[in-house]
């Protein structure tokens, strides 16, 4: 970006409030929210007048002062991540840009940019399995099921469910796009195409910008599908899908996604256990610190107010999730990785994580976990086909999980 195309940046009204420089504000974002059991400490400094960032050998390498934070915040949200690393590792660009007006009003529904994620990519059971995002119960292991077998791919419910909220959005005037289309990437393809088409020429690139080792390469060109799914393309993809979600700019970006019961592993059989719950960016360790890009992510996470609003809105999913599918909201006791990987928040049910997308995707953003598909009072709602919403064929509980999400995001902006 020119200094020039820079400067009219200033010029621009905000019209949402996504800044928010309050000490106590950023300060309680790092200590509640993103400095995860203290991992960040010997890195970063939240002091009344200044943010400073330590390099490993606690030498200072980036200074912010409490003059400048309205300022970068504003350029958080505007510039590159290119210039944004330049004026990290050269702090007087930033006397080229002016402070902006912030007139604080929300927007409404008809001037919404929402991207919907659809979770993971499976249209069919054999991209679910690839995956190992299924369910496969059979008589064999469970006598009392109500047909010879039931399967399960969640990648086709989290597609029919953001399908029928962007139909749903749209109807009130938002813009929105998903992340991927059925049974595809984020890339626009299948893994199947992917495959076939692009996985060498991918890993070979990766060899010569020295990102992989020779060994790596060796070892994913010759590895199976599901390996190589598991292994590498589930996190290059995920990688790809932020920049997808990033590239649209959007005010709002609602991730979907149906849950199982953890303890009910391989999944060949129901469960009791049924809740519902919602994600959140933080929990950060040293490992998301180790670039230039991971740091300007933290600044975007301290300065800005993703994080609030995501709880805000998360908030009101999880109470919409749990009223109109009739199940209880997730206690940090309810599962392992709540009480082990994440913080909770003082909102019920909404939980700080570390997870690849909550931490990458630039808006305040709802990763919602719609409902456990192995319940035994789910899994066989999930495969009727009986409903058909705006053209999609689909069951009663995802038109429910859609209608949780679309209320959810109506109260949010009406408010
Ligand atoms: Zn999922």
């Amino acid at each position: 970006m020119t200094v020039k195309k820079a400067l009219y940046l200033c010029f621009w009204v905000i019209i949402i409030p996504v800044f928010s420089q309050d000490y106590t504000q950023i300060k309680n974002r790092f200590d509640t929210y993103l400095n995860y059991h203290g991992s960040l400490n010997s890195l970063v400094d939240i002091a009344l007048d200044k943010i400073v960032f330590y390099n490993a050998h606690k030498q200072t390498e980036f200074t912010l002062l409490k003059n400048d934070w309205e300022k970068f915040a504003f350029l958080l949200k505007k510039l590159t991540e290119d210039s944004l690393e330049k004026i990290y590792e050269n702090k007087a660009l930033l006397n080229k840009y002016k402070t902006p007006t912030n007139n604080g009003s929300k927007k409404s529904i008809h001037e919404l940019k929402i991207v919907i994620d659809p979770g993971h990519i499976s249209g069919n059971m054999d991209m679910a399995r690839i995956e190992q995002k299924y369910l496969h119960f059979t008589k064999q292991n469970h006598a009392a099921l109500k047909q010879d077998s039931v399967d399960i791919a969640e990648g086709k419910l989290t597609f029919e469910t953001a399908s029928i909220l962007k139909k749903m959005l749209e109807e009130k005037g938002a813009t929105v796009s998903l992340s991927r289309k059925e049974n595809s990437t984020s890339f626009g393809y299948t893994y199947e195409e992917w495959l076939k088409t692009y996985k060498k020429k991918t890993l070979d690139s990766l060899l010569s910008i020295k990102k992989i080792t020779a060994q790596k390469h060796k070892q994913l060109i010759g590895a199976n599908p599901t390996v190589l799914f598991s292994s590498f393309f589930k996190d290059y993809e995920l990688q790809h899908r932020a920049a997808v979600i990033n590239a649209f700019a959007p005010d709002l970006t609602v991730i979907i996604h149906y849950n199982v019961d953890e303890k009910n592993v391989a999944w060949k059989k129901p469960s009791d256990k049924n809740f519902c719950m919602a994600f959140i960016p933080a929990c950060l360790t040293a490992d998301n610190l180790k670039t230039i890009e991971g740091k300007i992510n933290l600044l975007r996470l301290l300065l800005c107010s993703d994080i609030d609003e995501s709880e805000k809105i998360s908030g009101l999913v999880v109470n919409q999730l749990s009223k109109q599918l009739n199940i209880p909201i997730a206690n940090k006791t309810d599962a392992s990785y709540l009480s082990e990987h994440c913080l909770g928040s003082p909102t019920k049910g909404v939980y700080s994580r570390n997870l690849a997308l909550c931490r990458m995707v630039k808006s305040p953003l709802v990763y919602g976990e719609c409902l456990y598909q192995d319940c035994e009072n789910e899994y066989y709602a999930l495969t009727q086909n009986t409903e058909t919403v705006y053209g999609i064929k689909t069951n009663k509980r995802v038109a429910l999980a859609a209608q949780s999400f679309y209320n959810a995001i109506l109260e949010y902006y009406s408010k």
